[in-house]
């Protein structure tokens, strides 16, 4: 075999580069099989949960019109709801992304005079304009229904004495949000967010706890809904739609919370009963049998990329030690031209578009101007190898993906290629 350093050059990145992420890849080896381990546990909590609900080839049929007794839907929700271990699931091509699913699950089990509470701090970005933080047409706010949120402690931890404080006879549902999204907060283990919910359980037993799971499927053996949360909600273009799903949503949980979810999604009176699969079934049954594995394969490119950054001097979260809670990975840079060479490595890395110059742009749901670097198969897909600089300090970047572990490590590799070019970087 030709050196690999070879077809590196030809790809415009110089041996300087790839020798420095060499050496900082093997040291990373021990770590390396740990997430391997998680992923054969999870590649088999998938494979056990087809078997058990006997996926076969039906369930890939195309199905149009109403969709009643659509088999591959039906079965599909089946399978989540065994995956994560909860009563039912909804998971459906009708439900368009994360955000999507996250105002499903709100609205359908929320209802005027109702409390909402995010115990973590403030929730994502478009999550503001759902709630209706930031004023927003069809927001909970606008229904009647009020929020509140008790921030992180300084070192990241809950703030237990104010959450106590903020739970009265109006909450009804708590939102938790597993991952960091564009913040510098750490993300949480699964085992953190069963301490919450249990703490919140003990002073309001009835109260719903959601978890905001995007990002986070499969990068533990176990998911919140293994530690009381009522509702695990999250995106098929992240982690468990496995690269392959075009669209969707999903949410698995208790089983009123979820059917009020299907009548919100369709209709009072329809429910679960209607939204034809229109022949995505095949893409959601093997995207999902992929992801384990595609997750594991993400969250080494979110290690790898960490350690060279970290070793660089630049403050990178989680760092490049700690235990992994999503895969998300954010580089502070604290300069502009920093994120935006950053993104254009990771765009020039990519299968899809690489030969596209990413720029800062105002995007609808968020609050600066955002580059984005993404050659997806899918458009927008953030489970392939991706990075979001917003246009705002500290300037950091949030990186995450990658579909296989060789493109993650290119993606990487190409980002230092292109700060270095920069002058920003010396090796
Ligand atoms: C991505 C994300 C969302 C929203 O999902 P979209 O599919 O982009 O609408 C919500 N919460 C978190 C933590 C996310 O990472």
């Amino acid at each position: 075999m030709e050196n690999i350093d070879v077809i590196y050059q030809k790809m415009g990145i110089r041996k300087s580069v790839t020798d420095f992420g060499a050496r900082i890849a093997d040291s990373l080896q021990e770590r390396f099989h740990a997430i391997d381990d998680v992923s054969e546990y999870n590649q088999l909590k998938v494979i056990h949960a087809m078997q058990k609900n006997r996926v076969n080839d039906a369930c890939f049929q195309y199905a149009s019109g109403y969709g009643y007794d659509d088999l591959g839907r039906d079965t599909l929700e089946k399978v989540y709801a065994d995956v994560f271990h909860t009563e039912d699931a909804l998971v459906r091509p009708q439900v368009t992304c994360g955000t999507h699913a996250l105002s499903l699950a709100l609205g359908a089990n929320l209802r005027p005079g109702d409390e909402l509470l995010s115990p973590v701090g403030k929730p994502y970005d478009t999550l503001e304009e759902v709630i209706g933080i930031r004023p927003s047409k069809g927001s909970l706010a606008e229904y009647g229904i009020t929020y509140s949120q008790v921030d992180l402690l300084p070192d990241g931890s809950f703030d237990y004495e104010n959450i106590k404080k903020s739970i009265h006879e109006k909450t009804r549902l708590i939102t938790i949000q597993r991952s960091k999204g564009y913040q510098t907060r750490p993300s949480f283990s699964v085992a953190q967010i069963g301490e919450l919910i249990r703490f919140v359980k003990k002073i309001k037993p009835d109260v719903i706890c959601m978890v905001d799971n995007c990002y986070g499927e499969f990068v533990e053996t176990i998911e919140p809904s293994d530690v009381g949360a009522d509702m695990v909600v999250g995106s098929l273009i992240k982690n468990p739609g496995g690269g392959l799903a075009p669209i969707g949503g999903y949410i698995a949980g208790r089983k009123d919370l979820i059917e009020n979810c299907g009548y919100r999604l369709t209709s009072p009176g329809l429910g679960k009963e209607v939204g034809a699969s229109l022949g995505v079934m095949q893409s959601f049954y093997q995207g999902l049998f992929l992801a384990p594995v595609v997750t594991a394969s993400a969250l080494k490119g979110a290690i790898l990329a960490a350690n060279i950054y970290e070793n660089l001097g630049y403050h990178v979260v989680p760092n490049g030690k700690e235990s992994r809670h999503d895969i998300i990975q954010a580089v502070t840079f604290g300069i502009p031209e920093a994120v935006i060479a950053f993104c254009k490595g990771i765009q020039a890395a990519a299968p899809v578009d690489s030969y596209v110059t990413p720029e800062p742009w105002a995007m609808p749901g968020y609050d600066s101007d955002v580059i984005m670097a993404a050659g997806a198969f899918v458009q927008g897909s953030s489970i392939e190898l991706s990075a979001d600089g917003p246009i705002k300090p500290p300037y950091a970047v949030y990186f995450q993906g990658g579909l296989t572990w060789p493109h993650a490590k290119l993606g990487i590799l190409m980002s230092l290629e292109y700060l270095v070019r920069e002058g920003i970087v010396s090796l």
